[in-house]
């Protein structure tokens, strides 16, 4: 299952030995905070406030997780819900979205639907834990790019400290992915743990 933390430090010290990573695209991002001035790390000036952005798929109109796109590496789905890993693996060991079938937001959420919110996340977060060499899981739900509703699942490697907190999801965008064959293996694994309690595996 998931690499340990030992393996995963020797491949990415055979990657870069004494050097770094390569800095990934967040740094590019206007929401980036840092920036370097006179040799120093600080944070960027506060920019004035404008209007909202419109987000992906607002309404209902041309949104990419209705359409059949939407459900593409799906590995459990119910009558409600599905779940389903990034279609690119970054530096956490699994990273795992869990989405409505219907075009609702976060907060078009009913009683009944947001209850099964509460139930999918502690067992999903409890699921992921239990794989060999995953400390943690996270839990996101930003929603500030796509309306469609979904929220964030990220496994943390157990032992790799400086990855702990909210700077897991920096770290995911800097370090390589692991073996593919681990990866397919544990989205078998929590797949097989969510159809315990019903719905189908996909995977
Ligand atoms: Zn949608």
């Amino acid at each position: 299952m998931a690499e340990s933390a030992a393996d995963f430090y020797a491949r990415v010290v055979a990657q870069v030995g004494e050097g770094r990573l390569p800095a990934p695209p967040v740094t590019e991002w206007p929401t980036f905070p840092w920036e370097v001035e006179d040799g120093a790390i600080v944070a960027k000036r506060l920019a004035p406030p404008g209007p909202e952005e419109s987000r992906r798929g607002t309404g209902g109109v041309d949104c990419g997780l209705c359409d059949e796109r939407g459900a593409v590496g799906t590995i459990w789905r119910d009558d409600v819900w599905r779940v389903k890993p990034l279609p690119t693996r970054h530096g956490l060991p699994l990273t795992l979205m869990l989405e409505t079938h219907e075009h609702l937001d976060f907060t078009d959420l009913d009683e009944h639907q947001a209850a099964q919110v509460g139930v999918l996340t502690v067992r999903l977060a409890r699921i992921v834990e239990s794989l060999p060499n995953i400390a943690r899981c996270h839990v996101g739900r930003w929603g500030e790019g796509t309306e469609h509703c979904h929220v964030w699942f990220f496994g943390r490697t157990e032992g790799l400290l400086q990855t702990r907190g909210s700077f897991a999801i920096e770290w995911d965008e800097i370090l390589p992915p692991g073996p593919e064959d681990l990866w397919r293996a544990d989205l078998a694994e929590v797949a097989r743990k969510l159809v315990t309690h019903g719905g189908e595996v996909l995977v």
